[in-house]
């Protein structure tokens, strides 16, 4: 388009050239030399040499012309590969900058990451060590519990009765702190184990405020337990974990109340073809809490006020457990409380429903065996306290024990005799219980045993995933240390389910 303009501008310079010229030169041809026109002499203007010298003039004045556009486009070329050149030196700079922010960035990504590494490392360390250290706290607990239990049933005067039962409180109360550090500690490293199993609400229910009754009557308090008709019988869930719920709020609920007494109730909420929601509330006539000070609660080692502290105890751990463990269960948990009137602390669980819960009966097994039946038992444990103690109590149960002080000689004495039952602790020198399991299903499988030997694991660690390793290494069943009677009567009842054992 510019240069159609510089060519149209070109051509109309010269024809107006030509032609000025033209007549310039005729009226000065006419004016200075009008004899050789009156002599009938040929016009200059006519001749040739006119014509050559016009032409002369307009390759000048195209050449002039020429250089000045050139030398303009040269100009504004020179002008444009400056703003190039300038904004290539500025776009290098940027790209430099750039280039150093993305190094930048990568280094403080990796930094990040080497910090996140640090810190899962020593989440695990610190896992690991709660682990240990809970082994390391639970064995000794385990023997002084085992045999204070065995202690009492020997022939005692009053005074020893009392130091004997001392011991006992004292050794529970202590178990419970444990257990409630290690609560916290794995669900601060979400290292909780959530089950999922068939089991009888009405029945766990009613069997928790059984076992707890006895802190009822203690303070001459009242229990009303209402269980609404539609809550079904059979669920699908946690049941240790909702026991564990039910008996710390249970525990409150007495614990802060010196008149009247506890009402639980237990109501079906909401239900999909899949789930149910069912809603537990634990409500006593105790201290109650002040408005200010409910907003303390559930958080961790929060108690409302000192003076609750100093004169009932505690770590304020138990309320932020359980609601954390009712949200785990798929739930909530909150409180009503009015001072000096009552508290109504409530949670509900969201469970699956269970194959069973057509049924409003509980099935009656058929027992194969009616006779009571005594088992023949190899106990694999190398800590000689509690060696004892678990025998006393199998063998107060009327079960025969055998000991073996590792893993290595468990298998072996299981290849030479007829045994019912392995009880199988998990950490042991020289072979763990996990590879004495393994060896020992291998050995079965190998010799094509129909009946594999029931092996039930018996440990002092209570993490996540020890319960899986203990279960894919081939054992049937997990009881954690220190046991009472009653759990082992109960992890005996459960491996033997048609013969009577009692
Ligand atoms: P703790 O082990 O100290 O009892 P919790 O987390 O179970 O810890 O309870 C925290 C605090 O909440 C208690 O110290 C008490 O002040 C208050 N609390 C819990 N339950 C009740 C209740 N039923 N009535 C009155 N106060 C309660």
């Amino acid at each position: 388009m510019k240069q159609l303009k510089y060519i149209l501008f070109f051509s109309t310079f010269i024809f107006t050239f030509s032609a000025s010229a033209q007549t310039i030169s005729n009226v000065f041809l006419s004016t200075l030399l009008p004899d050789i026109q009156s002599d009938g002499q040929v016009e200059f203007t006519q001749t040739i040499w006119f014509y050559l010298l016009l032409l002369l003039i307009a390759l000048v004045v195209s050449f002039v012309i020429y250089r000045i556009w050139v030398s303009s486009l040269n100009k504004s070329d020179q002008e444009l590969r400056d703003q190039v050149k300038d904004q290539t030196i500025d776009l290098q700079r940027n790209m430099d900058k750039l280039l150093q922010e993305i190094v930048e960035r990568k280094r403080i990504e990796n930094a990040l990451i080497a910090e996140k590494e640090r810190a899962d490392s020593a989440n695990k360390s610190k896992s690991e060590f709660l682990a240990n250290m809970s082994h390391e706290i639970r064995t000794p607990m385990n023997g002084i519990i085992g045999m204070t239990d065995i202690l009492k049933q020997t022939k005692l005067d009053a005074k020893q009765e009392d130091y004997v039962l001392t011991i006992q409180h004292s050794a529970a109360s202590l178990l419970n702190l444990i257990n409630d550090i290690l609560d916290f500690s794995k669900i601060e490293a979400g290292q909780i184990d959530i089950e999922e199993i068939d089991f009888n609400l009405h029945a766990a229910t009613l069997e928790i405020l059984d076992i707890l009754k006895y802190k009822i009557n203690e303070k001459k308090l009242y229990l009303k337990t209402h269980i609404a008709p539609n809550v079904p019988q059979w669920v699908k869930g946690d049941n240790f974990r909702f026991k564990q719920i039910l008996t710390n709020l249970f525990n409150n609920a007495v614990k802060f109340t010196e008149n009247g007494g506890i009402t639980v109730n237990v109501s079906m909420t909401d239900q999909t073809p899949t789930h149910v929601k069912i809603k537990f509330e634990v409500i006593d006539t105790g201290i109650g809490i002040t408005e200010s000070n409910l907003k303390k609660l559930f958080q961790s080692f929060s108690q409302v006020d000192s003076s609750t502290t100093r004169l009932y105890g505690g770590t304020g751990l138990g309320l932020v457990i359980s609601k954390n463990i009712a949200k785990l269960l798929g739930g909530e948990m909150g409180v009503e409380s009015e001072e000096g009137k009552g508290s109504n602390f409530w949670f509900w669980i969201n469970y699956k429903k269970s194959q069973h819960s057509h049924l409003t009966v509980e099935p009656i097994k058929v027992k194969e065996n009616l006779e009571p039946n005594k088992l023949h038992v190899l106990l694999a444990e190398d800590n000689p306290i509690n060696q004892k103690v678990a025998k006393m109590h199998l063998e107060k149960l009327g079960h025969s024990v055998e000991c073996a002080n590792n893993g290595k000689i468990a298998f072996e004495m299981y290849t030479k005799n007829d045994y019912d039952l392995i009880f199988m602790d998990i950490q042991m020198p020289e072979m763990d219980g996990i590879q004495a399991t393994k060896l020992i299903r291998e050995f079965e499988s190998d010799i094509q045993l129909t009946t594999p030997i029931k092996i039930i694991a018996l440990t002092a660690n209570a993490m996540k995933g020890d319960k899986e390793a203990c279960l894919t290494a081939g054992m049937n069943n997990y009881m954690s240390k220190p046991f009472k009677p009653a759990e082992l009567s109960q992890v005996l009842k459960e491996s033997f389910p048609d013969t009577d054992l009692s």
